[in-house]
């Protein structure tokens, strides 16, 4: 039997140490206990309010529109890509982990011609290399970045990235996903035509909206792009326009949530609010996993703080699958890892977590061990490594 109290989540369901679906308020869930029609002029109201909020926290008055997709957020990735490249496009996706392979894969179903730039999961893309690459190769119109890799939680030098794409005349195409939020992207430094985030990840809504964060005038040119008719944001923004109403039955309930989840948002202090919380809350798991041996894939310096991932322990008495499910059982679900450079498994930071929380986690995660009869989370170092420390 767990001897830790069940995790001190508002619900008592289990907390979601996880990439998403992700922990969220009561009062968020709370929102969402009404039904409302499409054309209800206070969900329209609450629906605008969020779409400007969201242009606001983009830094993108004036400059930029949010334009929302129903989905998850690989429906707004692929709304993105599908919408943004034209048939006549090339675009260069840069890979270091599943997004931007998942990216690939979307510009390959929609026929747009594709080249990759791949680096190992803990690397992130050299600018030099890009900037060869660009000037290599002069059919490349669009390039697709990652900010944070979720995969490993690799911070992706995105201000750079965007400078130099900027520089050669390209165009960009940000997955912000699971930073947006937390991590500061301002469309006044920054330049993009699209950037693609959710209701479910640093804005601590429920799941179930996408939105792409579009340059105006980047926009104006998608007409006659999309490969779908209900990914083309082209026309999603036009209907807006006329008609400030959806094209096809809208998440309503969701997009309630979020309208109360930016409020919260607002409340912490905006981004730079929650970036901090979410940055106390990854120290002190990193920090606690480390006095218990476990490594971390990432250097602090390309380790965002989203979501951390730890290489497996070594010790043969430690099961994944048993510390996985003593986890779950005392409150705290964890998240496997699919890397190919490392056997890791991961643990996220964003949702409605606060430190404590991350401190209830250690202590689970103690307790396991020593029901595992694993003294030590650390895999065994290599001679340099161990010289290194
Ligand atoms: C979560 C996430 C997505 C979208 O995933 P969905 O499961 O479709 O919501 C896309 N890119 C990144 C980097 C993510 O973290």
């Amino acid at each position: 039997m767990p001897k830790t109290r069940p995790a001190a989540s508002e619900t008592g369901d289990p907390l979601l140490l996880t990439p998403g679906p992700l922990t969220t308020s009561v009062s968020v869930k709370q929102a969402m206990v009404h039904d409302w029609g499409s054309r209800d002029a206070e969900f329209l109201r609450i629906n605008e309010m969020v779409l400007d909020r969201i242009v606001e926290l983009a830094g993108g008055q004036g400059t930029h529109v949010t334009v929302p997709v129903q989905g998850s957020g690989t429906f707004a990735v692929e709304a993105m890509i599908t919408s943004f490249v034209p048939k006549t496009g090339k675009l260069l996706v840069l890979i270091n982990g599943a997004y931007g392979q998942r990216a690939r894969k979307i510009a390959e179903i929609a026929d747009r011609a594709v080249i990759t730039y791949e680096t190992p999961e803990d690397t992130p893309p050299d600018t030099a290399r890009l900037e060869a690459l660009l000037a290599g190769d002069k059919a490349i119109t669009h390039v697709f970045a990652v900010h944070c890799e979720t995969t490993s939680g690799i911070l992706n030098p995105i201000g750079e990235i965007a400078a130099l794409v900027a520089k050669l005349g390209r165009r960009l195409l940000v997955d912000s996903m699971s930073a947006f939020g937390a991590l500061e992207i301002d469309a006044r430094k920054v330049h993009y035509d699209a950037l693609a985030a959710s209701s479910n990840k640093c804005l601590e809504g429920v799941p179930g909206l996408g939105f792409v964060i579009c340059r105006n005038e980047a926009l104006a040119q998608c007409k006659g792009n999309a490969t779908t008719l209900v990914l083309d944001l082209y026309d999603q923004a036009q209907n807006f326009a006329k008609t400030g109403q959806y094209r096809f039955t809208p998440p309503i309930h969701v997009i309630v949530a979020l309208g109360k989840a930016i409020e919260e948002h607002t409340a912490e202090g905006g981004v730079a609010g929650r970036g901090k919380r979410y940055r106390e809350n990854a120290k002190v798991l990193i920090d606690g996993m480390r006095a218990m041996g476990f490594r971390t894939l990432l250097p602090e310096k390309l380790q965002a703080p989203i979501i951390v991932t730890f290489h497996m322990p070594t010790d043969t008495k430690f099961v994944f699958q048993r510390f996985y499910d003593g986890l779950k059982d005392r409150g705290y679900v964890i998240y496997p890892g699919k890397l190919t450079v490392a056997d890791s498994f991961r643990m996220g930071c964003i949702g409605r977590l606060y430190p404590e929380h991350m401190k209830g986690a250690l202590a689970a995660v103690r307790e396991v061990l020593d029901e595992l009869r694993v003294s030590n989370g650390g895999p065994a170092l290599t001679s340099e490594q161990a010289a290194a420390e």
